[in-house]
């Protein structure tokens, strides 16, 4: 997600993340500071997500970001910090470390999803023959049996063509968590099958060829947005 976003700066953002990072350090790598750093800073938890009723009309932000703390207003908090030349270098930095993790999060759709089961980490799952949960399932259980990583990137950069750039760099970050929220029920819990709370559910072949185009178009997504966010606060 983050080499697709690197992709798409223009030389001017490029340069503004260059210079907030050490020498030698590449962002891509800095993609998973923000889970590391919860133990210790256990506030920034709900920064994860937004606990967007399954069964509702949509966003409610009074109800679904109690006190800004959801992934929404933590990305509009720090593009708008990232943005601002008189944060400090390392409060900028800090900024930009929480973007990248933040934007990618927000494109999981379990992460814009309340189901009353801890965003599927309390569904257990078993697919294609190993115990996992549905969260999990969504963060790396699909990825796994997609392709080697460089082969995936080539292939999902060469889906992003400058129409869909323009199209997808469109809209708040209200209208993106929606928007992931609606894939979380048309395409991870419209699919799932009947199945009794004590039972595993059983996902096979099906559910991973409906689910993977789905998890390649977030990542894409994700990172043509976070490249728009980079970029628009480069100009
Ligand atoms: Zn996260």
């Amino acid at each position: 997600m983050v080499r697709i976003a690197q992709g798409l700066l223009t030389p001017q953002a490029q340069a503004q993340v260059q210079a907030a990072l050490a020498p030698g350090e590449a962002l891509a790598g800095l993609a998973s500071w923000a889970d590391d750093i919860r133990k210790v800073r256990p506030e920034t938890g709900p920064w994860h997500y937004v606990d967007i009723p399954l069964n509702s009309t949509g966003l409610d932000m009074m109800r679904d970001c109690p006190k800004g703390n959801c992934v929404i207003a933590k990305i509009e908090e720090f593009r708008d910090r990232w943005r601002n030349p008189s944060v400090s270098a390392e409060g900028r930095r800090e900024a930009l470390l929480f973007l990248v993790h933040f934007v990618g999060d927000m494109h999981q759709p379990l992460h814009c999803v309340d189901n009353s089961d801890q965003g599927g980490n309390q569904v257990p799952v078993v697919f294609q023959g190993s115990a996992t949960n549905l969260h999990a399932l969504w963060d790396f259980g699909l990825l796994r049996t997609m392709r080697a990583e460089d082969e995936l990137l080539g292939q999902l950069q060469q889906a992003i063509t400058p129409q869909v750039v323009t199209e997808w760099s469109r809209g708040t970050v209200e209208q993106w968590a929606m928007e992931s929220w609606r894939t979380a029920q048309t395409s991870v819990y419209g699919p799932l099958p009947a199945h009794t709370p004590d039972q595993p559910v059983q996902l096979g072949e099906g559910y991973a060829k409906m689910a993977q185009p789905v998890v390649e178009q977030q990542i894409e997504k994700a990172g043509v947005r976070l490249a728009a966010i980079l970029n628009a606060s480069a100009q």
